[in-house]
């Protein structure tokens, strides 16, 4: 095992991550941007190292000055977490140049899959059914485009190779909107993503998102962990999460999750990862796969039993799965809130200090956060303070234990989403397991 190891990330996911090394008896190098200083984990760790001022740019995202921290401190290796240099293929490959450990799969597998056309291309290979759609590059090539369209049927809808977080995607309903609208994400992509590779699929009208836990070692092994069902959305973004999928057959899950196993055999992963699906009318259309943990990892955790974090440095560090998938078992059900420092009208983020903290608990209640009373919540970065995990002996159980948690949970000194969240714990149509894609948006009034 590691003797000792760099968290290259901040907030709830670096915590996480420190928890799991200290149970695996890992020193801790936590590296952290000039504003983030009194950050949790930060001061728990056994030893920390200021990357950079508050942007980004200029820290979390500054290979050179991470790799730099490793050294200092005689590191062995580097934790992503999920966003910033996570699905980062350079990143992977300096790190692994410098004689560090990256923890996470080989460069070579995070570039194909971080390419939604290669990796659409790889997953049709390996005989993972995808949204239709011919998986090519568009051209500027106005009459091949719109032939393209109308074989697939509207609407469609245009999306970056390179996208990513919920961006660089348009929906287009008639041909009179399509060469506007590829420009428009074309110019769109290029300024954020640095790349305008764009490519079309069938957009799915009443799709449920729903995505397949898996892990593989060093060795060849390779095994899943189920599904979650993420969706509720807003603008493409997870709201909140659970496992497993409501309606969702064994015989559908064993299915699927082999697919996704060979998948991985076929491409040679390793490490944690997750095929993400739209489902619809009965059948699964591969749209992404994340090479790194995910945020609503816990919910699988909860109902396996299993540390996903854990199981994450023990693959990097050489070792075989702790498990085969006889031994994968599933009890109960589990939801994730995810609770955004925000305006629950208006969705602005809302940063300030944390004037009054009060985590709730009882039995089957997680929380991740990294928050605490007089902790001040930058405005540089993503508006996510943490997540409430609920787990029960089925789905009504996990909602109840949920609604009574978001109703002790006390947040004051900023704006909070927890409203939200207990009016969506409150929905008729999400109660029932009927949810899709669409369904907060609606609910919320947003047109897109
Ligand atoms: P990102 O990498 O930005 O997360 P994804 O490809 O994973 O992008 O898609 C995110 C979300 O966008 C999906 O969960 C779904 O809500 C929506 N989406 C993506 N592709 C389609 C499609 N073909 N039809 C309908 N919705 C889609």
């Amino acid at each position: 095992m590691f003797d000792k190891i760099v968290i290259a990330n901040r907030g709830e996911i670096a915590l996480r991550i420190f928890r799991a090394c200290r149970e695996l008896g890992i020193k801790t190098v936590a590296v952290h941007s000039d504003v983030d200083r009194d950050l949790k984990h930060v001061r728990l760790a056994d030893e920390s190292v200021c990357i950079g001022p508050a942007a980004s740019a200029d820290s979390y995202l500054n290979i050179p000055a991470i790799i730099s921290a490793a050294e200092v401190t005689d590191a062995e290796a580097i934790h992503p977490g999920y966003g910033f240099l996570s699905e980062n293929a350079d990143f992977s490959e300096k790190v692994h140049q410098s004689g560090f450990v990256f923890i996470g799969p080989r460069a070579d597998t995070i570039r194909k899959m971080g390419d939604k056309i290669s990796a659409k291309k790889a997953m049709h290979a390996a005989g993972i059914p995808c949204v239709p759609g011919n998986g090519e590059s568009l051209t500027m090539d106005n009459n091949k485009n719109l032939a393209m369209a109308h074989e697939i049927g509207y609407p469609v809808i245009i999306k970056a190779a390179g996208g990513g977080g919920g961006r660089g995607m348009r929906t287009v309903h008639t041909e009179a909107a399509l060469i506007n609208s590829i420009n428009l994400t074309k110019a769109e992509a290029g300024t954020a993503f640095g790349n305008d590779t764009l490519y079309m699929e069938k957009f799915l009208e009443d799709p449920r998102h729903i995505e397949f836990q898996i892990l593989a070692d060093s060795f060849g092994n390779v095994i899943h962990l189920g599904e979650r069902d993420c969706s509720m959305q807003r603008r493409h973004q997870k709201v909140v999460e659970e496992a497993p999928a409501p309606g969702i057959t064994e015989e559908q899950r064993n299915y699927m999750g082999e697919l996704c196993v060979n998948a991985c055999k076929d491409i040679g992963y390793l490490g944690a990862g997750t095929f993400e699906f739209l489902y619809e009318k009965g059948e699964f259309y591969f749209i992404e796969m994340n090479t790194r943990v995910q945020v609503e990892h816990p919910v699988t955790e909860m109902i396996t039993g299993f540390d996903i974090v854990k199981e994450q440095l023990c693959i990097a560090a050489g070792r075989k799965l702790s498990l085969t998938q006889e031994q994968v078992t599933f009890t109960g059900h589990a939801i994730e809130c995810r609770l955004n420092a925000e305006d629950p009208k208006n969705f602005m983020p809302c940063p300030g200090v944390i004037e009054q903290f009060h985590m709730p608990g009882g039995p089957g209640i997680r929380c991740e956060t990294h928050i605490y009373n007089g902790y001040k919540v930058p405005p540089y970065y993503d508006s996510m303070i943490g997540k409430l995990i609920a787990h029960g002996e089925n789905r009504n159980s996990a909602i109840a234990r949920m609604k009574t948690a978001l109703s002790e949970m006390v947040i004051d000194g900023i704006k909070t989403n927890i409203s939200l969240q207990t009016e969506i714990m409150n929905d008729n149509a999400f109660v029932t397991g009927s949810q899709n894609i669409h369904f907060l948006e609606k609910k919320l009034g947003i047109n897109n």
